[in-house]
This record gives structure tokens, sequence and C-alpha cells, in this order.
């Protein structure tokens, strides 16, 4: 073959190949002159050869100036051999895997359109991340394992609880070796998971790092990893306090279904002896029956009363009705009347005779609470100090008994609806009075707490604000919700 044509068969070979290739090429000289495109490059670009060819890179793409990979290009004292880089081109508004090769004419550069590849690895890495957040802030137990049952990831808060120690401590672990006492129920639960290949839902206790009892619910489910694995997401609810509260909640039914009965009883044994008598044309004691009846039906309106009270504070629903009065002039007429029904000896310490400006009927009716309580936790004492003091914009009343006092177990509870300590449940009540005086007390911008120690006595205390001018002008009677 003749040189010339050899020549010619060469440039046609090459020019062949560069059209077969599936990047985009280009050729350029030194100064960035575009001087070759192939038609995948006209693609990528947008533009036709025409547009490109003899024209500098900066005077067909702008913006390019701007790119850290053109900065470099133009400080580089030597040009390499063979670079190779990730490139956003905003001109293009894509990303390109570019590799740029040296030659004594100029450089040929092969672009390939990564876009898609980068935005889902960034939308991988994105979902990792907020996969990672939940994880680390999850109230409820989250976990993954592979198929040979070994952690993969957990979250952070039941790592802390039922392992006690921190997840990258655990990862890679097997349930015997995280938690010996949950072991043998979550392993056969993750083995079911997976030969059933579906999500299993259960309600089990889990213990926790101090070996305390958790009831939980969970769910279990396959879940299909990377190289046709599987393994098990769970997510576990801790349901302790739910399942105690409606413990408390059939606790209470049971003892307010009792509490009701006593009274309505003995009323209608009274009034069957009055019917009794009626018939029988004797005259007998029907006043005394009568009271006695009386009596029974007031405990039973107290008892349905508090039962009200308890669910409009529940609901955020309770009505004040504000007034100007002395706390003094009714704690003393109350402590006048319950002394006639005791054998307690209510002894009064009263120095203060500001005004509050409150609910005169939800303050007496707190006051009775603290007293009647003082004396009905007080079988074998029979001194109760009630006083009262001013201290700053406050006064403040205390009631002091003798009695049994409250175990140190049952403290934290005593403002909860429904709670009785466990060692009192012998005594009549309803575990209402003070969690409605709480929220009484605190809606009125007043604070409720007590002193108490088993078997020596009990002091509660609740403090008012002291009436000022301006709260007069306030609205008479408001909701609260
Ligand atoms: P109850 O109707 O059961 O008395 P309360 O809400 O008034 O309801 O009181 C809640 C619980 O607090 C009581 O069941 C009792 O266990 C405890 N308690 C309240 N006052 C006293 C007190 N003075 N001495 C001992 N325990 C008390």
């Amino acid at each position: 073959m003749q040189k010339t044509r050899r020549v010619a068969f060469k440039s046609l070979l090459a020019h062949e190949f560069l059209e077969m290739i599936d990047d985009a090429f280009f050729f350029f000289d030194y100064d960035l002159h575009f001087l070759f495109a192939n038609k995948k490059g006209e693609k990528l670009c947008g533009k036709t050869k025409k547009e490109m060819i003899g024209k500098t890179v900066t005077e067909v793409f702008p913006k390019v100036q701007e790119t850290a990979a053109y900065k470099a290009y133009k400080s580089a004292k030597r040009k390499n051999k063979r670079t190779f880089f990730k490139y956003y081109s905003p001109d293009l508004k894509k990303w390109l895997a570019v590799t740029v090769y040296s030659t004594k004419l100029g450089m040929g550069v092969y672009a390939r359109d990564i876009t898609d590849h980068i935005l889902a690895t960034e939308k991988a890495k994105e979902t990792q991340n907020i996969l990672n957040a939940f994880f680390e802030n999850s109230p409820v137990s989250l976990a993954i394992h592979d198929e040979d049952l070994r952690l993969l990831k957990i979250d952070n808060f039941s790592s802390k609880i039922y392992i006690g120690k921190k997840p990258s401590e655990v990862v890679g672990k097997l349930p015997f070796e995280i938690s010996p006492k949950n072991a043998e129920i979550v392993t056969s639960m993750f083995k079911k998971v997976l030969q059933e290949n579906k999500p299993l839902f259960s309600e089990l206790p889990l213990y926790d790092k101090d070996g305390n009892m958790h009831f939980t619910t969970a769910s279990r489910f396959p879940l299909y990893l990377t190289n046709g694995k599987r393994g098990i997401g769970s997510i576990i609810l801790d349901i302790t306090d739910r399942y105690e509260h409606e413990r408390r909640k059939d606790d209470f039914i049971a003892m307010a279904s009792h509490e009701l009965k006593t009274p309505l009883t003995t009323a209608k044994v009274f009034i069957q002896m009055l019917k009794k008598q009626l018939v029988d044309g004797n005259n007998g004691l029907p006043l005394e029956m009568v009271k006695k009846v009386e009596d029974n039906i007031k405990q039973l309106e107290d008892l349905i009363e508090g039962l009200l009270d308890a669910t409009i504070v529940n609901q955020g629903r309770m009505l004040f009705n504000r007034e100007k009065f002395i706390l003094r002039d009714i704690a003393l007429k109350t402590i006048a009347n319950l002394q006639v029904s005791t054998k307690s000896k209510l002894i009064v310490d009263w120095q203060t005779q500001e005004y509050l400006y409150a609910d005169k009927a939800k303050v007496t009716q707190i006051f009775n609470n603290f007293i009647t309580n003082a004396i009905k936790y007080s079988p074998n004492a029979t001194d109760v100090i009630i006083s009262s003091k001013k201290d700053g914009n406050f006064i403040i009343v205390s009631v002091q008994d003798f009695g049994i006092g409250i175990p140190k177990e049952d403290q934290i509870y005593l403002f909860d609806r429904f709670y009785q300590a466990e060692k009192h449940n012998t005594y009549p009540g309803l575990g209402l009075g003070l969690y409605i005086a709480k929220e009484i007390i605190t809606q009125m911008g007043g604070q409720i707490w007590f002193k108490s120690e088993e078997g020596k006595g009990s002091t509660f205390y609740f403090s008012l604000p002291i009436y000022k001018r301006r709260m007069g002008k306030t609205t008479k009677q408001i909701a609260v919700s």
C-alpha cells in the first residue's frame, strides 16, 4: 500500500473506531480548541461539530471556567499522560466521567454521562442517612438481623435499655451473645419469620439489661438484602405503661363498683327496715333511719361527683368560678364541720388573713380532701395539724398527720389518676382526690406537694397566689383546656 493511502486508511480506521465506542470523544489542542468530536460527543454536548470545531472550550461552554477541573488544568505546569476525574458540567447540567490522554498533538478526551449513576449513589446515601437518623432517634425499638440471625443494625435507645451497650458493640452478634434471657424466644420468632416468609405479630415480655420485664408488642418481618440474602426486620413497642394503666383501670373499676355499692347497700337496708316498720304500723325510729339513708346517699353523691370531676379534668373541660374570698373563713368552717364527725383532734395554726382570687368551692374541696385523708390514713394516731402561713405572694396551707405514711416507691405516682398506694388498698377511696387537686391547684397558679415517711406520717401542702387588684379584672369563669 502506498504511504499516503496507508495514512488515509489509518485515519479512516481511527475515525470509524471513534464513532463506534460508547463514550463521547473529543480532541483538543493545548489551548483547548475543539479539533474533533464524535457523534456521541455531539449528542452529549447538544451541539453539532460545526458549532464546536475550531472554537475553544470556553467559547462553547462559558461556565466551564468556574469549574475546579478547568482551573486545575490551567494551573498545571505539565500535562499528565492520562488523567481521570469525575466532573459536573454546569453548562450541560450533567455529571461526567472524564479520561484525558495527552499526546504530542493535543489531548484526547473521553467523557461518559454518569449523572444517573451519581444520582442513584446520592439517593442511596440519602436513604442511608435517613435510616441512620431513624435508628439514632427512634423511641421505638428497631432492629435488622441477617438470615444467620446476626444483628446488622439496632437503634440507639433499645441498645442502651435492653443490652446496655452501644450499637457498634453488638452489631454482628447472635441473640444469645447479646441478651441470653431474651435469646430463646427471639430466636424462635426469627426462625418462624424466615420459615413462613411472612410478618409475625406478637405480644411478649422482654427483659432489659437490669433484668426488668417490659411488656412489648412487636412486628417481625422478612427483608430482602443484597446478593439474594434474606434478613429480618423488627419493630418493637414497649407497652409496659399502657399495660400498667390498663391494669390500674381494671382495679379501679372493681374498686369503684365496690365503693359505690357499699353506701347503696346500707341505704337499701335502712329503707327496707323503714318499710317494714311502716307496714307493721310501728313508728320505731324513722327519723334516725332516714338520716342514715341520707348520709349514705350523700356518700354516694360524693363518689359520683369525684368520678365526674376526674373525667372533666382528664378531658381538660374544667370550669373555674373565680371570686375574691378569705380562705381562713371557709377553712375554719370546714374544720369545725369535720371535727363533729371524727375522733381525731384537728389542731389549727392559721396565720393568714389574706384574700385569694380562686374558685372557692374547689379550694374547699381540696382542703376537705387533705383533712379527710389525714384522718383516714391515721388509724392509730389522733392529731392532725392544719396550718397556713404566708410565703411571698402565696398562701401555703399544710395538713400534717402522724399516720401510716406513704411508702417511698409509691410517692412518685401519688398524683396519678386512680393511684392508691399498694399497701393502702384496704382503705376506702378511689385514688382520685389528689389527681383532681393537682389539676385544680396548678390551673389556679399554685403548687401541690407532700412529705411523708412510712410509719411516721405525712404532710400535704398546697399554695395559692394571694389576691392582687388586677386579678379581679380577668374573666370570672374560664374553661381550662
Ligand atoms: P383516695 O380516695 O384513695 O384517698 P387520693 O387521691 O385522695 O385518693 O389519695 C391517693 C392515695 O394517696 C391514697 O390512696 C393513699 O394511698 C395516699 N394518701 C393520700 N393522703 C395520704 C395520707 N395523709 N397518708 C397516707 N397516704 C395518703
